[in-house]
């Protein structure tokens, strides 16, 4: 029976009681919750977005909500329908906020297009999910060309990101929400209809579609809230560093505006100097990124030291790979607390938190460190399980399994891909194709994807254990261990580093420093030195094109 049809009545046809009678409100968790109130409560509160010449525009709730609002009525007087998928190619910056309340408002599906793939398979991309309609910043039009001939959308709208007038020829955004119907009222939405979608970056296979409904992203955001989460609130100072291409900026976007905290867009400038001047300048409390990201802010701190007057507690989300503990410490010097999550595109993304039980915040300095570099433990209305074979391994800390993740804000499917289906399990599991071990209080240690575990002689080493201690030598800026087919032992790991200025270590050195550590079969057996390791387009290492280079490596006999 529909939830809230035979309200009213205590006794159904059969006398049983309705178990449904007399208890609240059928109230659903959509965005335009989220929006309206945020125009309500925090007009004032400011919205910071800095351009590519690198000024800063400076706007507020009101204003966002308002055009938020006006996007989405004119995005229906444009013949948006039900369902529709609109696409952005944006950057970081309040225009693209306006598409990721506007668009759902409207009762379509914001369809963020991640700017740094490949153009021929973004145009897969933009194919498989049926865009009709793309709203892209002038500054991205280059990007549109070399997909000109390969994809159609019905509608394009240019938002005026860089402030230069817009180039001849094309739709302004600016006149869309100008033109659009003053008598706007929310289709009713139901909660569990599509909100938003994102493609996977995986560097394997197709890349395949998420769905997120209002309700998952609503419960994310609530999630995001607690104190032994994230803690985000009206007093905080949010910079989204995170694209807002990839898995939803991790949620910030929404749960910032459902808390009225002051939003800063940093547009496309994340080297750690740039990053450093916006978090000074703007008093930002709170921020997110890879750890690529935060190893570049590590880095700017040590070289000026005492340069950037950053506001007191901090916070730094690190999510997308696994952190070295020694980021984790040396960003504790400098007095900004790295936190640490986990999680997945087809997780919406934060499904697990690193913060401290109270146990171990009893424990030595070195134990909490360690503990701070796993991934934590699953949020409420996430369940996780790490399997081998169809056995679940024992929460031992030790035993490695697949990890599996189902809840409240995990994919169900991928959109229109139904030879996918074998991702999730009979039972109602995702399999998240990482390797973990859990520990008995429920904390997870992501020791690899699977593709990227190191088999040697029928033992499997860790490249990420490898490479978290490397990045603790002081000489070491970055490191990424890769297996390179053996002989011998089917596979060994090869080391591929980059130094800090001024330094060059040797291959023995390093080998002297990881053996206080590792078991001697589990060293790499060789350590190249080179500029800069790849990364994939959301700024993670590309270990898939370190494999590549190194394929046909050559070990000393
Ligand atoms: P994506 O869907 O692009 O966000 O990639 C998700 C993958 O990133 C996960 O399956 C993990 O392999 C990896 N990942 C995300 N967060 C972490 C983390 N905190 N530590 C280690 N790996 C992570």
């Amino acid at each position: 029976m529909p939830r809230g049809v035979e309200k009213g009545s205590a006794k159904m046809s059969s006398g049983a009681r309705d178990p449904l009678f007399g208890t609240m409100m059928d109230f659903p968790l959509v965005l335009p919750q989220i929006l309206e109130r945020a125009a309500r409560i925090f007009p004032k509160v400011e919205i910071v977005s800095r351009r590519p010449d690198k000024s800063v525009a400076r706007s507020h709730y009101a204003d966002f909500a308002r055009r938020a609002r006006a996007l989405a009525a004119g995005l229906l007087a444009s013949g948006l329908r039900r369902g529709d998928r609109v696409a952005t190619l944006q950057w970081n910056h309040q225009f693209h906020l306006e598409a990721y309340f506007g668009v759902p408002a409207a009762g379509a599906i914001l369809h963020t297009l991640n700017l740094r793939l490949h153009p021929d398979e973004l145009a897969f991309i933009i194919q498989h999910a049926a865009d009709r309609f793309l709203l892209i910043d002038d500054v991205l039009l280059p990007l549109l060309e070399k997909l000109s001939s390969k994809v159609h959308f019905e509608r394009v709208w240019v938002v005026p990101f860089s402030g230069q007038p817009l180039p001849a020829g094309w739709e302004s955004y600016e006149s869309l929400l100008a033109g659009a119907p003053a008598d706007f009222k929310y289709p009713t939405l139901n909660e569990n209809e599509a909100a938003a979608m994102c493609y996977t970056s995986g560097t394997t296979g197709k890349p395949k579609g998420v769905l997120y409904s209002h309700r998952a992203l609503v419960l994310h955001s609530m999630n995001m809230t607690a104190a032994d989460t994230l803690a985000v609130s009206e007093r905080d100072v949010v910079l989204i560093a995170a694209s807002m291409f990839h898995a939803n900026a991790w949620g910030f976007p929404y749960v910032a505006t459902m808390v009225g905290a002051k939003q800063v867009f940093p547009g496309p400038h994340l080297d750690g100097e740039s990053f450093l001047d916006l978090l000074a300048s703007e008093r930002v409390t709170l921020t997110n990124g890879v750890p690529t990201i935060w190893i570049g802010v590590l880095d700017a701190l040590n070289r000026n030291p005492g340069r950037w007057k950053l506001a007191p507690g901090l916070r730094e989300l690190c999510a997308g790979s696994a952190p070295p503990e020694a980021l984790f410490r040396g960003l504790d010097g400098h007095g900004i607390e790295l936190l640490h999550a986990w999680g997945m595109t087809e997780t919406t993304p934060l499904a697990s938190f690193g913060r401290l039980s109270p146990v171990m915040r009893r424990r030595s300095p070195d134990e909490q460190y360690s503990a701070r570099a796993m991934q934590g433990r699953e949020a409420p209305f996430v369940n996780l399980r790490a399997m081998a074979g169809d056995q679940e391994v024992p929460w031992d800390g030790c035993t490695l399994g697949e990890l599996h993740v189902r809840g409240a804000w995990i994919a169900a499917s991928y959109y229109e891909l139904p030879e996918a289906r074998d991702r999730w399990t009979e039972d109602g599991w995702f399999r998240t194709g990482d390797v973990a071990a859990i520990s008995p209080d429920g904390t997870i240690r992501i020791a690899d994807r699977s593709k990227d575990l190191i088999k040697s002689g029928g033992e499997w080493i860790s490249s990420v254990d490898v490479e978290n201690a490397l990045m603790a030598h002081p000489a070491v800026k970055e490191a990424a261990v890769i297996g390179v087919a053996h002989p011998k032992w089917q596979e060994r790991p090869l080391a591929v580093v980059v130094c800090r200025e001024g330094v060059q270590p040797t291959p023995d050195e390093l080998r002297e420093f990881l053996a206080a550590r590792f078991a001697k079969w589990q060293l790499p057996d060789a350590f190249v030195f080179i500029a800069e390791i790849p990364r994939t387009s959301v700024g993670k290492f590309q270990k898939s094109r370190l494999r590549e280079m190194y394929s046909d490596w050559k070990w000393e006999s």
